[in-house]
């Protein structure tokens, strides 16, 4: 049902971003997949996406954490009915020993990039006269956890910017939502496992199990094709009056 849409996802060359890129071209939707890096992979990536679903796929390099790269990004795609913010990055450490650096890297990209790809895509979207928003929130977009004081205030941002897009575009037949994962097994989430098992001492399976999944009710990961599947569902014409929120995907996470 999303033939003839194309769907820009950010930061789509790994985890949740690509498992919303296997969901959308599922559906029908044309691509274009993103990342900072220009590698044969990328573009390889990409025919691999079109040759399986049969759809149109373009790999555009862009860095996220640049506000004009974010801004040529939706330019190149020339096209864009739907916006995917999902790129982001994390780094654990409390707020006094926080790198400076690593702050304004986390604000920029799981946040200001999504100010500035939406600020392009929404003209586009009311020359078609349809459009939506999907941003990439998190469960820490509605809840805290120590030590992750940039990723809690970026996400927090996000699920902000998306209200106030569903409200600017409201009468447009454009919708703007975020979905707030729990703990899904990708890269980003591999990578905190060391720090987390040096700042709680604890071992690997232990830090899975007692500091990862007990937050998650369920006892389980969610996974990057379900991400993907509730992405599809706020395109579909049962989402059409489901604007300026959030949706969960967090195995009970937020319901404590
Ligand atoms: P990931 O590390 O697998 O993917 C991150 C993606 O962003 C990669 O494709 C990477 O190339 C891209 N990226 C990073 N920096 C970029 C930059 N400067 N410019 C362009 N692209 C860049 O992680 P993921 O788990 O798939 O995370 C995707 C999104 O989901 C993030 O916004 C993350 O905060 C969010 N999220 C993840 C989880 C989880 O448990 N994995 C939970 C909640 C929310």
């Amino acid at each position: 049902f999303l033939s003839g849409k194309t769907a820009v996802i950010t930061g789509s060359n790994s985890g949740i971003g690509l498992g919303i890129a296997h969901e959308m071209a599922r559906a029908g939707a044309d691509l274009v997949i993103n990342s900072f890096t220009d590698a044969p992979e990328d573009h390889a990536l990409a025919e691999s996406l079109a040759a399986e679903h049969g759809v149109k796929v373009r790999y555009i390099q862009a860095d996220m954490s640049k506000g004009e790269q974010c801004r040529a990004l939706i330019e190149q795609a020339g096209r864009c009915d739907i916006l995917v913010n999902n790129a982001g990055i994390q780094h654990v450490a409390p707020i006094d020993q926080f790198p400076v650096e690593k702050w304004d890297a986390i604000i920029a990209i799981n946040l200001s990039s999504a100010f500035h790809t939406t600020a392009v895509a929404l003209p586009m979207m009311r020359k078609a006269g349809w459009g939506r928003v999907v941003n990439i929130a998190s469960a820490h977009g509605l809840r805290a956890s120590e030590f992750k004081s940039a990723y809690v205030a970026a996400k927090h941002g996000i699920v902000g910017l998306t209200k106030v897009t569903a409200l600017e575009t409201a009468r447009e037949h454009i919708t703007a939502n975020a979905i707030c994962p729990g703990y899904v097994l990708t890269p980003i989430v591999e990578k905190q496992i060391p720090d987390q098992m040096k700042t709680h001492n604890m071992s690997r399976e232990d830090v899975i199990a007692k500091v990862m999944l007990d937050r998650q009710p369920s006892g389980e990961f969610a996974t990057t094709a379900q991400i993907g599947g509730t992405a599809v569902f706020l395109c579909s014409a049962a989402a059409d009056q489901i604007t300026g929120t959030t949706i969960s995907v967090d195995g009970g996470w937020t319901a404590m």
